[in-house]
């Protein structure tokens, strides 16, 4: 990779995107840093010395490589795309009290959390592919805004999942909830008794698509509740039901001694909204660290069969 390259590189990481997209996206207040996962209680209990383990790109010896990086509890998972009043009105009991899974509102609240988290990555990773466009241009001597790279083309996809995203978040939440309703949702609860708090996850993943673009998915959370126990959550509008199932049957039919193997590969495959341990990852053998990392890297541009192997257990 040449030095340009790097700097192009490095310049786009600095991207930020903040902007509060709360309801109509009219809001002008100044965003704030909103974690995705929650900080005082799901955090608190991963964190090692006030750090947690999240995949990122780092430069070594002048390439960017993928690894498990250490990031501060306060910045993991943060997202700016919500100002500090509706942060507080959308998440504030959530944030604020331990998830109860028998309560709606906190389903409801984690789901959404997890579609507006998802909204934003793909508005700021728009940003950082067109800074690296407006780079290859300029280097070129050309109008960005008159010739396509391979750069503003990525752009542009992450602006149609945001649409995707944007559009989800309407018809199943805020229409719904705009005429005092219910959002028609499901959730798949699944408890993990016996585990240790070492893994959290917030996302929003994309089972099929509608022949009009509209996203079929499931929301998926991971939430440590103590020392001893983990809850994953699905959630999803009713009618996908079909779709979804079909698309991860393992979780949904699979062998139950299985499940917390399948749900550690749906993250490597799937997600990069993750938290680790930092304790819990330096047991890890050499031979497991390499894989999970090969593995979560083959998936980055979207889920490729993965070789079973118990290691891509990160929940162990
Ligand atoms: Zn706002």
């Amino acid at each position: 990779m040449s030095n340009e390259t790097i700097q192009t590189f490095v310049a786009a990481q600095k991207r930020t995107y903040a902007k509060c997209l709360y309801g109509d996206l009219t809001c002008e207040e100044k965003p704030v840093d909103a974690h995705s996962i929650q900080n005082a209680k799901v955090i608190e209990l991963i964190q090692d010395n006030g750090h947690v383990l999240m995949p990122d790109f780092r430069l070594v010896n002048g390439e960017p490589k993928l690894a498990f990086v250490k990031i501060g509890r306060n910045d993991a998972s943060t997202f700016t795309g919500l100002c500090s009043k509706h942060d507080i009105e959308l998440f504030k009991t959530i944030d604020t009290e331990p998830l109860n899974v028998r309560r709606r509102e906190h389903l409801e609240q984690l789901a959404y959390r997890s579609v507006m988290r998802d909204l934003h990555v793909h508005l700021l990773n728009s940003e950082k592919a067109w800074a690296i466009h407006e780079q290859l241009c300029k280097a070129g001597g050309k109008n960005p805004a008159e010739v396509a790279t391979a750069a503003s083309i990525i752009a542009l996809n992450h602006d149609r999942k945001g649409l995707q995203a944007l559009n989800y978040r309407e018809k199943h939440f805020d229409t719904p909830l705009s005429r005092g309703k219910i959002p028609d949702l499901q959730h798949l609860l699944i408890t993990m008794n016996g585990q240790e708090p070492v893994v959290a996850a917030s996302a929003l993943l994309s089972s099929d698509f509608a022949e009009d673009g509209e996203l079929i998915g499931p929301t998926f959370n991971v939430v440590p509740m103590d020392n001893d126990k983990s809850f994953a959550v699905l959630s999803y509008p009713s009618g996908q039901e079909p779709k979804i199932k079909a698309d991860l049957p393992e979780i949904f039919d699979g062998d139950e001694d299985r499940l917390t193997y399948e749900l550690a590969k749906l993250i490597i495959q799937r997600i990069e909204n993750f938290v680790l341990s930092p304790s819990h990852y330096d047991k890890w053998s050499s031979d497991k660290k390499v894989r999970v990392l090969r593995e979560f890297e083959a998936n980055i541009q979207g889920p490729k069969p993965v070789e079973d192997h118990d290691d891509l257990n990160i929940f162990l």
